[in-house]
């Protein structure tokens, strides 16, 4: 660090990224993305114009994509909002209406802690259950900024929609923001929600099952005030936070949603699957509404089998938080990963 940092930001701790090591070729369900290749439109997305058009400055607006997007979703336009991956958004959610404070879950997705810290926004971190359910009863009347991954991430849960509507009921001078990252692998979106609550944010992303994590591509739906707010924001920052080409394949993608829904099928078959399999061999494994498993055994430790599994070329993500640090969160791949994972774990339990 240099003595030059403003010092609001000299004890905050930035964000640690999953792993993306390039030693040797790793069976890689570390950080949940998709193992399917984009789409064929999304293969011929960036033709010539696209690239001669670089020299332009992309559209701030996003328009075509908010056009599409509230077509698939059956929102306005002006309901939509588009942002450089769903971290993008989540931050400039924290920016724009963390001022009274927050609260979210004290295990959950790891950046809203860092989101919190750099906007100054001061965290209530509420414990999870012994189960490691969310109990939403205890986010009611906080009227902060309350944010809820659903499902959960590490954990996989999901809250019903009955449990969100009565967080954002009971919060009506504060957003909440529902991050619904992993919603298309089984849970029920609150999007219809929006048109009753005026103080619900729901983010999205195309990261997980739209197999774009590298595109970096989020949206989200809110009333049409809450998402000229977040214009602001951006127009104060980054006007161009979604650059053209992103803007091109996000556009094509969304003509070929069937293709994503149907590998979304195949991912919850391959999850199911692995959960199967991991609870014959004696695991714990929670009833996963995503992308991903999250599993532990007794018969070693969460540090000591996610080291063995790398050792076999198999690369999982390992929490050193005390709570869930006997867990692994194994991104759900191929069925071929899948079994490749399973016969890896019997090896290195001994279980053959
Ligand atoms: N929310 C949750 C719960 C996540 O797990 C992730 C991905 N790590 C994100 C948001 C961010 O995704 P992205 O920025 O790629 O859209």
């Amino acid at each position: 660090m240099s003595r030059y940092l403003n010092s609001r930001y000299a004890e905050m701790e930035a964000y640690v990224p999953g792993e993306q090591p390039r030693d040797k070729k790793y069976i890689k369900l570390n950080t949940n993305e998709s193992p399917f290749p984009p789409s064929r439109s999304v293969l011929e997305a960036i033709d010539r114009a696209v690239i001669e058009d670089l020299r332009l400055y992309c559209d701030p607006t996003c328009r075509a994509l908010r056009e599409k997007l509230g077509e698939i979703y059956s929102v306005s336009p002006d309901c939509v909002y588009l942002a450089g991956g769903s971290d993008d958004i989540l931050n400039f959610a924290f920016m724009a209406f963390g001022e009274k404070g927050s609260v979210y879950p004290a295990i959950s997705y790891g950046f809203y802690s860092v989101f919190a810290a750099l906007h100054g926004s001061a965290a209530e971190e509420i414990p999870l259950e012994d189960d490691l359910s969310i109990d939403p009863s205890k986010y009611y009347g906080k009227n902060k900024l309350v944010v809820i991954a659903n499902p959960n991430a590490p954990t996989g849960l999901l809250l019903g929609l009955d449990a969100i509507e009565q967080i954002v009921v009971s919060n009506p001078d504060g957003v909440v923001v529902i991050d619904e990252a992993y919603i298309d692998f089984g849970g029920e979106s609150a999007l219809p929600l929006i048109e009753k609550y005026d103080n619900l944010l729901v983010v999205r992303t195309y990261s997980k099952s739209r197999s774009m994590a590298g595109a970096r591509l989020g949206f989200a739906f809110g009333s049409p005030e809450l998402i000229a707010d977040l214009e602001k924001l951006k127009y104060s920052t980054n006007p161009y936070n979604v650059n053209a080409m992103t803007q091109a394949v996000g556009l094509a993608a969304l003509c070929e949603d069937d293709y994503y829904m149907q590998n979304c099928r195949t991912i919850i078959e391959n999850r199911e699957y692995t959960a199967t399999e991991l609870r014959r061999l004696g695991f714990t494994v929670t009833d996963s509404k995503t992308n991903f498993v999250f599993a532990k055994t007794d018969k070693m430790s969460g540090a000591e089998l996610y080291r063995r599994l790398r050792e076999e070329g198999i690369l999982v993500r390992h929490f050193s938080t005390p709570e869930i640090c006997e867990y692994n969160r194994i991104t759900v791949g191929t069925l071929d990963d899948m079994k490749a994972t399973v016969s890896a774990i019997k090896k290195i339990l001994e279980l053959e």
